[in-house]
C-alpha cells in the first residue's frame, strides 16, 4: 500500500504563552521537517500583496478600518495551503484564536478529507514564568541582559561586558504585567485546548525544559503524528 502518496500535509497548531519559546521552536520545526509556519498577519499581508480575490476582500475590510472576518482568513489560508511549497505541512500561528474559528478550520480541512493533525500546547509554570520576566534588566550602554535572581553582574552595579554602570528595566517587565499576560493567554486558550482535547489531537509539552529538550519532545510528537 502506497501510504506516502496519499498523505496530506500535516496541520499543526502551536499554542503557548509569551515567553514559552513558541517562535524559536516553530523555526526549529520548520528547519527539521520542512514545515511552513503561517501567521495570520503574514498570510493577510501576502494575500493583499498578491491581489487574490480573498486578499482584495481583506484589503477592502482593512481599509475601511474593520476586522477581517474568519471567512476571509479561512479563504486565504486555504489558498496558501494549496501552494506547492506546502508539502510536509504547516504550523499555524495566531489562528484559530477562538473555538468558533477552530470549528471553522475543522470544516475547511474536512472539505479536503482531513483534520488538524495535532494541537501542541507548550505548558509553562506560571509562577516561574512571572519570576523570569519580572527580574529582567539590561545594561543601558550595551544592552547585555541580566536578572535579579538568575544572572546578576559579577561585580555589583557594573556590566560584565562593557563596564557600564547604568541599567534599565522595561516598564512592562513587572510581575503584574507578566501575570496579566498569562491570565489573558489562559482565558483565550482554554476553549481551544478543550476543543482539541475533545477531538483527541491535543499534545502537551513541558516548555520549562531547555530549548533542546523541548525541541526533541516536539520532534517526537511531529514524527509520531505525521506517520
Ligand atoms: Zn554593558
Amino acid at each position: 500500500m502506497d501510504a506516502q502518496a496519499t498523505t496530506k500535509p500535516a496541520v499543526l497548531i502551536l499554542l503557548g504563552p509569551p515567553g514559552a519559546g513558541k517562535g524559536t521552536q516553530a523555526r526549529m520545526l520548520e528547519q527539521r521537517f520542512g514545515l511552513i509556519q503561517l501567521s495570520t498577519g503574514d498570510l493577510l499581508r501576502a494575500a493583499v500583496a498578491a491581489g487574490t480575490p480573498a486578499g482584495l476582500a481583506a484589503k477592502a475590510v482593512m481599509e475601511a478600518g474593520g476586522l477581517v472576518s474568519d471567512e476571509i482568513v479561512l479563504a486565504i489560508l486555504k489558498d496558501r495551503m494549496a501552494q506547492p511549497d506546502v508539502k510536509a505541512g504547516v504550523i499555524l500561528d495566531g489562528f484559530p484564536r477562538t473555538a468558533g474559528q477552530a470549528a471553522a478550520l475543522d470544516g475547511l480541512l474536512a472539505e479536503a478529507g482531513q483534520g488538524v493533525t495535532a494541537a501542541i500546547s507548550l505548558e509553562v509554570d506560571d509562577a516561574a514564568m512571572i519570576a523570569r520576566v519580572a527580574g529582567r534588566f539590561t545594561c543601558a550602554d550595551c544592552g547585555e541582559g541580566y536578572h535579579d535572581e538568575f544572572k546578576l553582574p559579577v561585580e555589583a552595579g557594573t556590566c560584565d561586558k562593557c563596564g557600564g554602570t547604568a541599567f534599565k528595566r522595561r516598564a512592562d517587565d513587572t510581575a503584574e504585567t507578566a501575570r496579566a499576560r498569562l491570565e489573558a493567554y489562559h482565558a483565550q486558550t482554554a476553549p481551544l485546548i478543550a476543543h482539541y482535547r475533545g477531538l483527541g489531537v491535543l499534545e502537551t509539552v513541558d516548555a520549562m525544559d531547555s530549548i533542546a529538550a523541548v525541541a526533541s519532545e516536539l520532534g517526537s510528537i511531529v514524527t509520531r503524528v505525521s506517520a
